[in-house]
């Protein structure tokens, strides 16, 4: 099988290339068809696995044709994590020219109020640096947000950052938002999540 087998289109397909992916791995394989068709994933998924790029391409091939900023946000667990997401976001979606901000702790908040000033397609962060951006950054909403994606979920309800994603959920759009969750393991924790954020998902495990 190839990306376009998947339905990827040809300027995400040349970036897979380039990045040396041949191949769909089987998470990409199972997830990016069914994301393709709008629906929302539960991703039973390890670091390793592709699960980046399974969400990652979907997202970027929706936002070719819609070119709207504030497109899509990823929570992360940790910063680490934040940025390799940011760096597959930016070398998946540079023939696309896809704009993406990092909204870590510990880094400087204005830094990060100017990068949202810049109206990036996609915000890859923590949780509660990006409720602190919610709270306190003037003309900043994810109200016409289309994408919420929820990576390591697992990770992040052991970090305890369960009530500031019941935060961040409320200021969320339900309607016309597509929802994926990727987690290692699945937990009470986990299921209760994905009950309080995602619509009828498809569960795909590898
Ligand atoms: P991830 O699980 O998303 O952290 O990806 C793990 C590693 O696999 C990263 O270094 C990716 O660049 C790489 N990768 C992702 N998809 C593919 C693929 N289809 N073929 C080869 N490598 C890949």
């Amino acid at each position: 099988k190839t990306f376009e087998d998947l339905g990827v289109i040809d300027s995400l397909c040349e970036a897979c290339v380039a990045l040396g992916y041949k191949h769909p791995t089987p998470i990409q394989s199972e997830s990016i068809p069914v994301a393709l068709q709008g629906r929302d994933i539960v991703g039973l998924a390890e670091t390793g696995s592709g699960k980046t790029a399974a969400f990652a391409l979907p997202i970027l091939q929706d936002l070719l044709d819609k070119q709207q900023s504030f497109f899509g946000l990823v929570l992360a667990p940790t910063r680490e994590l934040a940025y390799q997401i940011e760096k597959a976001f930016t070398a998946l979606g540079s023939l696309i020219n896809v704009k993406c901000a990092v909204l870590v702790g510990g880094m400087d908040m204005m830094a990060q109020s100017i990068a949202l000033g810049k109206k990036p397609h996609i915000i890859v962060a923590t949780p509660g640096r990006l409720l602190d951006h919610l709270e306190n950054t003037r003309g900043f909403s994810l109200k016409n947000l289309k994408y919420l994606v929820m990576d390591e979920a697992d990770r992040l309800l052991d970090l305890d950052f369960g009530p500031i994603l019941d935060k961040i959920l409320k200021v969320l759009p339900r309607e016309g938002r597509h929802t994926y969750l990727f987690s290692a393991t699945m937990s009470s924790k986990v299921e209760q999540l994905q009950r309080a954020s995602l619509h009828n998902p498809i569960k795909v495990s590898i």
